[in-house]
């Protein structure tokens, strides 16, 4: 089953030649989250395909112009191709007074219920949950608030094994997969063990934009399956990405080895570095499992993504 983000924009606050602000699409067992929302953020997904009446939530994490300046063109365009399912919006408190506005000045009234909500600045917050996802906040260090987020997969059906499966009555199947005991109608009691196999493990991805390095947050990135991490800069600049409240890609792949994740992918680079490979040239020494985020690219999130 389908877990993957693509990502739509690598860029840092002043754009890049080719490269464009933060946002990813990311899809979890076909349900679909927009993370932030950069200027431009519906070509970008025009030009990956998606359509994007099928985005169910849309998280950002600050209320920097590079992370959600392309959410009004969004909301506008779900509007005009003629959306009616509800559209939930996670971020900062104030991102409610810049939608709002927008919409009154522009009298706007949207075709369909637009919710939203504001993000709890905490790591652990819950953000959502449903039967196949949860969400939960990483709290970041930023200049301004800046809430990071942590989706982890709900936890699977244990898998019948093949040859058990006629002993199985149908009524019984998915309490077996759920784990139970198999009651016959004779009283005989089959061990689940001797039915199913484990399940497969529950994946996770994390979203950490934007930031310095906050190694306070390596105990909720635990084991994570990929682990999204801004690389503003290369360690040699490490003093304005102090500065600035950013981080370098030796500190990213810091955290990745920490938090003992699958898989590192780089993003938000700085338009100073025109090819940034030398950022993940950096993280390697550090994290060998680094990738490079790319304008329409897909990364599959999983421990059998490793080496792929
Ligand atoms: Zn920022």
């Amino acid at each position: 089953m389908r877990f993957e983000v693509t990502t739509l924009g690598t860029g840092a606050a002043l754009p890049a030649r080719g490269r464009f602000p933060s946002a990813q699409l990311l899809n979890v067992r076909e349900r679909l989250f927009l993370i932030d929302c950069g200027e431009g953020t519906q070509e970008r997904l025009r030009m990956a395909g998606v359509n994007m009446n099928r985005i169910a939530r849309v998280l950002i994490t600050h209320m920097h112009g590079d992370h959600f300046l392309g959410l009004m063109g969004v909301i506008s365009s779900m509007h005009l191709l003629g959306r009616t399912a509800p559209l939930h919006v996670h971020g900062p408190a104030d991102l409610r007074e810049v939608i709002e506005l927008q919409l009154r000045v522009s009298k706007t009234f949207l075709r369909f219920p637009l919710h939203i909500h504001a993000v709890e600045h905490r790591s652990g917050a819950p953000v959502f949950g449903d039967e196949v996802v949860t969400v939960t906040g990483l709290a970041l260090r930023h200049r301004v608030e800046s809430t990071g987020f942590l989706f982890r997969e709900a936890p699977q059906p244990r898998h019948l094994i093949k040859e058990k499966v006629g002993l199985i009555p149908h009524y019984a199947r998915s309490a077996v997969k759920e784990g139970q005991d198999l009651v016959l109608p004779d009283g005989t009691v089959v061990p689940n063990a001797e039915l199913t196999a484990p399940a497969d493990p529950q994946r996770a991805y994390a979203y950490c934009s934007d930031t310095a390095y906050a190694p306070e947050l390596v105990p909720f990135l635990k084991g994570v399956d990929l682990l999204y991490h801004e690389a503003t800069f290369l360690e040699e600049l490490a003093a304005r990405a102090k500065e600035t409240m950013h981080s370098t890609a030796r500190q990213a792949a810091t955290m990745a080895r920490d938090a003992e994740a699958g898989q590192l992918l780089l993003g938000h680079f700085s338009s100073r570095y025109k090819d940034p490979e030398v950022l993940r040239e950096e993280a390697v020494q550090v994290f060998p499992h680094t990738m490079l985020a790319q304008e329409g690219c897909t990364f599959q999130v999983g421990r059998s993504a490793v080496h792929a």
